[in-house]
């Protein structure tokens, strides 16, 4: 699985960065799911090898421009391709209303199923391989987090012993891959846990929205793989990040720390930085937390 991060900065963007969007490509077929959609994201995604046809979900964190801009752009340019395939936005109170208000004034429409979700707290999608939740945090307008559960997929069945014990193939194989007992046609009871091997550990992933430090991050990050978090200011501008609902580098670090997250890779920074700064502000998060990772545009991370 991959993260592309399609966008790095906060509030308005720069040369060095675009505001926030982050790609999250969950198969090796390439479908993907994209986290907020910033002005411009549909640019840097032509600049990336995603492929639109593949992109079939967006989950919003919050209605700031830097977040959502890129939406109506983004929404309406895969009508004028041509993709028919059903498209879903999930987002906050209000997301429905922008969206609808932008496509209706602007005499745009798509050619495509498009369904809007307003979401609460709680579980936002469980589709059998994924399950999504929202977790409200600390911004200055209604803002969540999304948790990224991927179920642990059962391990292989064992089919050349089975052959080799003299089960013949059939409709019960469906079961035996489930674990399950099954009663063959001689009397002979075979259990299919007994042939599968080890299971593979689902990959658990969260993606923080604009936030303040929160004790909701404790659960939302909870032992995660890839914890995704603002930085938008260094340590000593605590203050100013703090009144603004913002984080910085030393908190980010703290509340991957806390969580128990594997990796943190670090994200939405001020335009105030220049790619210079950013050794410093990797550093300043690393002496609390050594395994962060610092994006830029159209970096990818694989775990
Ligand atoms: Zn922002
Ligand atoms: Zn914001």
């Amino acid at each position: 699985m991959h993260l592309t991060f399609l966008g790095t900065g906060g509030g308005a963007p720069s040369l060095q960065r675009n505001v926030t969007s982050i790609a999250f490509t969950r198969s090796i077929r390439g479908e993907t799911w994209l986290f907020d959609c910033g002005e411009g994201t549909q640019l840097q995604f032509m600049r990336t090898a995603l492929k639109p046809g593949r992109l079939d979900k967006i989950f919003i964190t919050h209605l700031h421009g830097d977040h959502i801009f890129g939406l109506p752009g983004l929404l309406t340019s895969r009508s004028m391709a041509g993709l028919l395939d059903p498209f879903t936005v999930y987002g906050p109170k209000g997301i429905k209303t922008f969206i609808e208000t932008a496509l209706s004034l602007s005499g745009s429409f798509t050619s495509y199923p498009l369904d809007i979700i307003e979401i609460e707290a709680g579980t936002v999608l469980d589709d059998g391989e994924f399950r999504v939740t929202a977790w409200p945090l600390n911004h200055v307008i209604e803002c969540f987090g999304y948790r990224i559960e991927q179920y642990d997929k059962p391990g292989f069945l064992d089919a050349p012993r089975l052959k080799a014990e003299g089960v013949p193939r059939g409709p019960w194989y469906q079961q035996l891959k489930l674990g399950q007992k099954v009663t063959l046609e001689d009397g002979r009871v075979i259990n299919g846990a007994h042939y599968l091997g080890p299971a593979t550990k689902g990959k658990t992933l969260a993606i923080f929205g604009d936030t303040a430090p929160t004790e909701v991050a404790l659960q939302l990050a909870a032992d995660v793989d890839l914890m995704v978090h603002e930085t938008t200011l260094e340590a000593a501008m605590i203050e100013k990040a703090n009144g603004r609902g913002h984080s910085t580098t030393l908190q980010a670090a703290q509340a991957a720390k806390d969580a128990g997250a594997k990796r943190l890779i670090a994200t939405h920074f001020s335009s105030r930085y220049l790619p210079q700064d950013m050794a410093r502000l990797l550093a300043e998060c690393q002496t609390i937390f050594p395994a962060t990772e610092i994006a830029h545009d159209l970096a990818v991370f694989t775990f």
